[in-house]
């Protein structure tokens, strides 16, 4: 069997042969035009229909939505648009379709608003918009695969489930097999977990990092990508309760190298989508022109989409240290005039989402990489710098999303670990495996957090996070 994306790639091969192709009707025009869409790329093929050879019935369930099989002879198409197209011999219809509820969905052909389509989640895989943000989703991931295979890295997984709750237990999710109405208590009416599933308490994932870090220190370059998550309440649409995290440990790297492995990282997952999502992007690009035409001109974007990926992949990241970004934010008119939501008053507060972006789509109009935070807003395992005041974390900033990869050197010496751990308030004991990894052989390594969602929503140009994933999580939703 040919997808239509090899048929039309390849048209050559079949031009003036009989083939067999099967899609979906997207529109059939005039009684004679099928446009016929299988998934494989944005592109139709059309389908030319003589009525006067099939049964009325075949023709009468012909209609958007439609599935077929249709065998037919590949000739030259006459019309513009398209090189090739199918004077159809024979049409199958393989499957119902019932299409006076077809149109009460948003498969009826017209056009419908994101949150639509967000409602009808199963369905949305139909549209080209759809379509186009899955592939270019699908080509983001093999590209992190291939970019980490070329330079010696390691696929590990780590676990789904974990027993640790390092990073902040306020944003887990417990898991347990417990009956939810019969909960055993001890004696003082707390929750027994030593009856639960696992003897403990345990909860989903937030970040395989520290588990990594362990695989480092005997494999040496490893990275992570699974499913995360977090009971973000936040309602933003930056955040999603589950996403996809790539995590890669390297060990005996520094901050610096860090940040240049993120920056090279970055540069290759986009130059790999320019160089092999053409049409999806082209599609994408054109979307996004139009959506800027319904903004205020001050809110335009001053690039188009493939523009502004190609001036990613060409210069270089700002570099600027927390304290820079600092003075920057205080001297800012955005900050004397009170627009920012949350003030920037001193050293020592934590950046929102709309100071990331002001440092990166005002001031230096880059990406930027952000480093040498103080340490108290960062968590226990980053390295502590020799001024005792900051730790070696660096967050990479991108236009129009903030954060979108989060990373550190590690503490390396046991000493300043166990005092990091014991001033924020970390249990020890409940990470001995994690400590062993600094008395064994202890060595410099570094590693960071990307977000999948949010490298695709730069790439295709979408704005919310819940139109970059299949099926999103968020709060009070679950549906699918
Ligand atoms: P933010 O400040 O945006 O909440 P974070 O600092 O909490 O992010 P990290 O713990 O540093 O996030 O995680 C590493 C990366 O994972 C982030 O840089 C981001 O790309 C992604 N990420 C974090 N939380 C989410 C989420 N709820 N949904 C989607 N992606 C996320
Ligand atoms: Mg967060
Ligand atoms: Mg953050
Ligand atoms: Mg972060």
């Amino acid at each position: 069997k040919q997808t239509i994306k090899e048929i039309l790639e390849d048209y050559k091969k079949v031009l003036h042969h009989d083939i067999t192709v099967y899609g979906w009707v997207r529109t059939f025009r005039a009684n004679r035009f099928i446009a016929l869409n299988d998934g494989s790329t944005i592109n139709n093929l059309q389908i030319v229909v003589d009525f006067e050879n099939f049964d009325e019935e075949i023709i009468s369930k012909i209609s958007t939505a439609a599935s077929l099989k249709i065998v037919g002879e590949v000739v030259e198409s006459q019309g513009a648009g398209q090189a090739v197209e199918i004077l159809a011999k024979k049409i199958i219809i393989l499957g119902d379709n019932f299409t006076e509820e077809r149109d009460k969905t948003i498969l009826q052909p017209k056009k419908h608003s994101l949150e639509t389509l967000r409602e009808q989640a199963h369905l949305r895989f139909r549209t080209n918009l759809f379509g186009a943000v899955f592939r270019v989703r699908h080509a983001v991931s093999f590209a992190i695969h291939s970019f980490f295979n070329q330079n010696q890295f390691f696929y590990i997984n780590t676990p789904v489930i974990t027993g640790a709750d390092a990073e902040g237990a306020g944003e887990m999710f417990g898991v347990t097999n417990f009956d939810l109405d019969n909960i055993p208590r001890d004696e003082k009416g707390k929750i027994d977990f030593a009856q639960d599933f696992f003897g403990k308490k345990t909860n989903l994932t937030v970040s395989g990092q520290l588990e990594g870090e362990t695989a480092a220190m005997g494999l040496g370059r490893i990275y992570t990508f699974g499913p995360t998550f977090r009971a973000e309440n936040s309602n933003t649409t930056r955040h999603l309760a589950e996403f996809w995290m790539i995590e890669p440990e390297v060990a005996f790297n520094n901050l610096d190298d860090n940040i240049d492995l993120a920056e090279d990282f970055l540069k290759y997952v986009i130059q790999y989508v320019l160089d092999n999502c053409k049409d999806d992007l082209d599609f994408l690009d054109k979307r996004f022109e139009e959506e800027q035409k319904s903004k205020p001109e001050k809110e335009r974007a001053k690039e188009g989409l493939i523009e502004k990926l190609e001036n990613v992949v060409s210069k270089r990241f700002k570099r600027v240290s927390y304290t820079e970004a600092i003075e920057i934010l205080l001297n800012s008119k955005e900050n004397k005039k009170g627009k920012f939501a949350y003030p920037v008053e001193n050293w020592g507060t934590d950046l929102q989402s709309e100071h990331e972006r002001y440092l990166v789509e005002k001031h230096f109009e880059s990406p930027v990489v952000l480093f040498d935070y103080p340490k108290e807003i960062k968590a226990f395992y980053m390295k502590l710098n020799e001024d005792g005041k900051t730790v070696a974390a660096m967050d990479v900033l991108f236009p129009g999303i903030g954060e979108i990869i989060g990373g550190s050197e590690r503490e390396a010496r046991l000493d300043v670990l166990k005092q990091k751990m014991a001033d924020m308030h970390v249990d020890e004991h409940e990470l001995w495996w994690y400590l062993d990894t600094r008395k064994f052989g202890s060595v410099p390594h570094a590693g960071f957090g990307l977000g999948l969602e949010r490298l695709v929503l730069f790439v295709t140009g979408m704005t919310n996070i819940r139109d970059v994933i299949p099926f999103p999580r968020t709060p009070k939703n679950a549906e699918f």
